[in-house]
């Protein structure tokens, strides 16, 4: 019998059901290519537009259902930025479902301009403290205080991912903080990195401030492997990578835990290009090819990104952001079309 999986699907606010629903029809004709799984999916509402109707952008109902699934595949969602407002449900889930590493990869893909031709990079980004952490206060008017809060024990749990899976790449793993000024918080990271690093010494480690990381991006991407660190300094690094790789538009993420993974594209909800069937989705596209991977299914992994590269190589289907006038659904229907000839 067919191996069956439950995926909860989050479409999201702006572009967000665009580039979602682009995704599940790729996902459906791999399922049909490769034959021998199913996927189930649950249509969930999370996001900007479900505050006026619920009072949260993350109902009970949903979360319930998230809770049943195996994985989850999210949209973009608009994040209320009011000090009264919910805080993002990327943030929650990731709280929620203990979701401790964020996982970037950055690479050069065919026909696609980047800085250089060679880059295969990924930022582990620790994804449930530092300063994502919510306590943020207004001490008296006008003088706000966030807590930057780092422990020894998320630090190890990210340290151990990033280090088991620079095993599997090109063994090599550098790490970035501020620790020359957050001399405690940034210590603490620090101290973790190099206490796992001596469980792995085939992996050559490399250590650099938060501020030379960014300029080294730019000068040396290619030279990079896996780059591990905190949760704000990461978020920025891995929008600078997927600049550096060429646009936002192709750039994935996961987010995963112990027992969840919950997959969606880097970029946000682009409100200025809602339902104007514009944006790439080849971004949430790769996310659910690490998806696949994460819930077992390879070979329906190794497919997608092939029928991607396989679009973006023969350079004809090509959408704003890589300077074409192809629209989301032609790009969605040429990867469709090569998901079901491989
Ligand atoms: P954004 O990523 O939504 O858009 C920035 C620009 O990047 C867009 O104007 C567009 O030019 C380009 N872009 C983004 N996605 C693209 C795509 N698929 N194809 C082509 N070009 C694309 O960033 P923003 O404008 O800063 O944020 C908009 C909203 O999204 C905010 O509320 C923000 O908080 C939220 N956001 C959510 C997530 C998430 O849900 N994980 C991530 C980032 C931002």
């Amino acid at each position: 019998m067919a191996r069956t999986h439950d995926i909860a699907v989050l479409k999201g606010d702006g572009i967000g059901p665009e580039v979602v629903e682009a995704t599940v029809q790729v996902l459906e004709a791999v399922q049909a290519s490769v034959g021998d799984f199913r996927l189930n999916f649950l249509f969930g509402e999370a996001g900007y537009h479900c505050i006026a109707e619920y009072g949260t952008n993350l109902p009970a109902e949903t979360v319930a259902m998230l809770k049943g699934t195996a994985a989850c595949l999210k949209g973009p969602m608009t994040t209320p930025e009011e000090p009264s407002a919910p805080v993002s449900v990327a943030v929650t889930l990731r709280r929620m479902f203990n979701l401790y590493a964020n996982v970037r990869p950055c690479r050069s893909f065919p026909r696609v301009e980047a800085l250089k031709p060679n880059i295969d990079f990924v930022v582990v980004r620790e994804n449930t403290e530092g300063l994502y952490s919510g306590a943020e206060f207004e001490l008296s008017p006008g003088v706000g205080v966030a807590l930057r809060i780092i422990t020894r024990e998320a630090s190890l749990r990210v340290a151990e991912f990033a280090f088991k899976l620079a095993a599997s790449r090109r063994k090599s793993l550098a790490y970035v903080h501020k620790g020359n000024i957050l001399r405690i918080t940034d210590g603490i990271f620090k101290e973790a990195i190099k206490d796992v690093a001596r469980k792995y010494p085939d992996i050559a480690t490399e250590e650099l401030h938060i501020d030379a990381a960014t300029m080294q991006l730019i000068k040396r991407p290619e030279s990079f492997d896996v780059i591990v660190t905190t949760n704000l300094f990461g978020d920025i690094l891995s929008d600078e990578a997927a600049q550096v790789t060429g646009s936002l538009g192709l750039a994935a993420g996961a987010n995963m835990g112990d027992t969840y993974g919950m997959f969606e594209p880097v970029h946000g909800s682009a409100p200025k290009y809602t339902g104007m069937n514009r944006v790439n989705p080849i971004a949430t596209i790769m996310a659910a090819s690490m998806m696949m991977d994460y819930l077992g299914e390879k070979e329906a992994g190794a497919r997608i990104e092939k029928a991607v590269l396989g679009v973006l190589g023969e350079g004809k289907v090509r959408t704003a952001d890589l300077g074409g006038t192809f629209t989301t659904s032609q790009m969605s229907d040429a990867i469709k079309d090569r998901v079901s000839r491989l």
